[in-house]
C-alpha cells in the first residue's frame, strides 16, 4: 500500500480568514510588546518594519524579542493562550471535516502560525483530531514559509523520506517552491492569479475540490 502524507497549510487554505482575525491576533501581540518593552504603541508601530528587516523575520514578536531581550516562548504562550477562539470568528465546518476524514494517508498541519493558535483554530473548525500532528513556526526555530530552512525542518520532523507520496496544500504559491524542488506534489488553493502559480502541480479554487486531485 502506498504510504501517503498530506501537508496542509492552515490560514486561507482550510478556512477563509475572517476580517477580525488578524486584528485580534495583532492587537494581542502589540499590547504584549508594549507590556514587555514599556514602549508606546506609536513607537512599536514605527520600529516594527525596521526590526523585522534587521532580524530577517516577518514575525513581529520575534523581531521585538531579539531587540529587547524578552523570552519569546513565554511571550507567545501568554498571548496565544489568552486568545479566545470565538473572538476569531472561526466556526465548525462539517463539509471540511468529512472531506478530510475521507482522505487516506497521514495528515499534518504545517503553518506559520504559532502551534497554540493553530490548534485553537482547528479545534473551532472541528477538525483538530483529524491531523497526526500540528507543526507551527515555533517548532521550526521560527523559520517561516517560504524559506527553505522552514521546509527542511518540517521534512525532518515528519520524516518525509519515509513516505511514497507527499502532497502539500497551500494558498500561497511561493510557499510551495521548496517542497516542489524536492519532488512533493504541490496543490495551490485559489484563483490562479497568484504570482507563485508556477510552483503548483495542481490548482483548485477551494479546499472542497481536493478530492479531484487526491483520490
Ligand atoms: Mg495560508
Amino acid at each position: 500500500m502506498t504510504k501517503r502524507l498530506i501537508l496542509f497549510d492552515n490560514d486561507g487554505t482550510l478556512y477563509q480568514i475572517p476580517r477580525v482575525f488578524f486584528n485580534t491576533v495583532m492587537d494581542n501581540i502589540y499590547s504584549g510588546i508594549i507590556k514587555a518593552t514599556g514602549k508606546s504603541m506609536e513607537d512599536v508601530l514605527r520600529e516594527n518594519k525596521a526590526l523585522k528587516e534587521k532580524y530577517k523575520t516577518d514575525l513581529t514578536a520575534r523581531a521585538f524579542s531579539k531587540e529587547y531581550g524578552f523570552d519569546l516562548e513565554r511571550f507567545n504562550s501568554h498571548i496565544y493562550e489568552n486568545i479566545n477562539p470565538s473572538d476569531l470568528e472561526v466556526s465548525r465546518d462539517q463539509k471540511l471535516e468529512s472531506l478530510l476524514g475521507s482522505l487516506e494517508g497521514e495528515k499534518v498541519i504545517y503553518t506559520n502560525n504559532h502551534t497554540t493558535l493553530a490548534r485553537k483554530i482547528l479545534n473551532s473548525l472541528g477538525i483538530e483530531g483529524l491531523f497526526e500532528d500540528v507543526i507551527g513556526v515555533d517548532q521550526l526555530d521560527y523559520f517561516s514559509k517560504p524559506s527553505s530552512q522552514s521546509f527542511q525542518l518540517v521534512s525532518e520532523k515528519v520524516g518525509l523520506s519515509n513516505f511514497d507520496e507527499v502532497f502539500f496544500v497551500e494558498d500561497k504559491g511561493i510557499n510551495l517552491k521548496p517542497a516542489r524542488e524536492l519532488g512533493v506534489k504541490t496543490v495551490l488553493v485559489g484563483s490562479g492569479k497568484d504570482p507563485g502559480r508556477e510552483y503548483a502541480d495542481f490548482l483548485i479554487p477551494t479546499i472542497y475540490e481536493l478530492r479531484g486531485v487526491i483520490q
